[in-house]
């Protein structure tokens, strides 16, 4: 009996062990060092800026307008999502928002309605006094904030909307394809019908519309793609100088839809310059830097970071397109970033 309990004891003790290893290691694409951005000199207050602030959440200024996307700051540990609901964290958000130097807002754009993307949206919103622009499924999140009609707008489709120096342009997109059927069941091609008060499971978070966003700053021009799927031939003539490439999940797709993906989001804007974005372990606070995901999970979900780099790269070095990996925080000039 003593021995029983001794075996079990070493049994359930080497699970734990292993468990632990396997969640401490995290593959790093080489790319992420290769392509990592120098530090340059900070941009001037009126300089066209960019500012990457981990998963998707892109921050654009002008020094008189600053537009925000998704704005996803609460990051939940896998543990409470797990453990199935989840709620924004405002400390947590204050903390973030403070750290990238974010003190005022115009425009805060869930690219679509999953938690990891417009959760906080009617928080950041309010700190901020930025007015929500997303889907009828982000403005649920905002209204089960609170937020008032007025700070909240549904973009319409195909057609520039103006703030300050920024023209935006909202195209449906269509969202990355989860392999398994009964997550794109419960979580694509619907909407959030009514009001979200937190917490909530995150399958409440219906996508909502994933948006390809165009947007036009002076002579520059930048798109924005916040999942990795793709509609045919719904994005207009536009040539930008760069897009923001959401590259999670490409590794799980097939040759034909990974090459769909470069034509019909890569090619219709061929940009000159590819920054990837949605590639970190969101479930780590952002307080402790960027992270890839550990071993545990790619073997889990099939995730793998290095392969979803070499296809970007198979795809787009051949034809002369820049890679560039943006380092958390710190703000960029445009045109350097597109240039140099
Ligand atoms: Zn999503």
């Amino acid at each position: 009996m003593k021995n029983g309990l001794k075996i079990l004891g070493f049994f359930f003790g080497g699970i734990t062990l292993l468990f632990f290893i396997l969640i401490s290691i995290r593959p790093e694409p080489e790319a992420l060092t290769k392509y990592l951005v120098k530090p340059i000199m900070s941009p001037k207050s009126n300089e066209l800026s960019v500012q990457f602030l981990g998963n998707t959440n892109l921050l654009f200024s002008d020094g008189t307008t600053h537009i925000l996307t998704d704005g996803f700051f609460s990051r939940p540990s896998a543990y409470e999502i797990l453990g199935g609901e989840v709620s924004p964290n405002s400390e947590g958000v204050i903390e973030d928002l403070k750290r990238a130097n974010i003190t005022r807002l115009d425009a805060i754009i869930p690219l679509h309605s999953h938690f990891d993307h417009a959760m906080d949206a009617g928080l950041v919103a309010d700190l901020t006094g930025a007015k929500l622009l997303g889907s009828s499924s982000s403005i649920n999140i905002g209204k089960g904030y609170g937020l008032a009609a007025e700070q909240m707008q549904i973009p319409p489709l195909n057609e520039p909307i103006f703030l300050g120096k920024f023209k935006l342009t909202f195209i449906a997109s269509q969202h990355w394809q989860y392999p398994d059927k009964a997550q794109r069941d419960i979580l694509l091609n619907q909407d959030i019908e009514a009001p979200i008060v937190p917490p909530a499971s995150i399958y409440d978070y219906k996508e909502g519309i994933s948006y390809t966003l165009l947007i036009e700053h002076d002579s520059t021009k930048i798109a924005v793609q916040g999942s990795a799927g793709f509609k045919k031939d719904v994005i207009p003539d536009f040539k930008a100088d760069i897009l923001f490439l959401s590259i999670a999940g490409l590794e799980s797709m097939d040759e034909t839809y990974n090459q769909n993906y470069q034509e019909y989001v890569v090619e219709a804007v061929q940009p000159e310059v590819l920054v990837p974005i949605h590639w970190d372990d969101f479930t780590i606070p952002l307080s402790k830097g960027l992270k890839t995901t550990h071993v545990l999970f790619n073997w889990l979900y099939g995730s793998d970071l290095v392969k979803a780099f070499e296809i970007v790269e198979q795809k787009n070095l051949t034809k002369n397109r820049k890679i560039k990996v943006l380092p958390l925080w710190k703000p960029f000039k445009m045109v350097e970033l597109i240039q140099q």
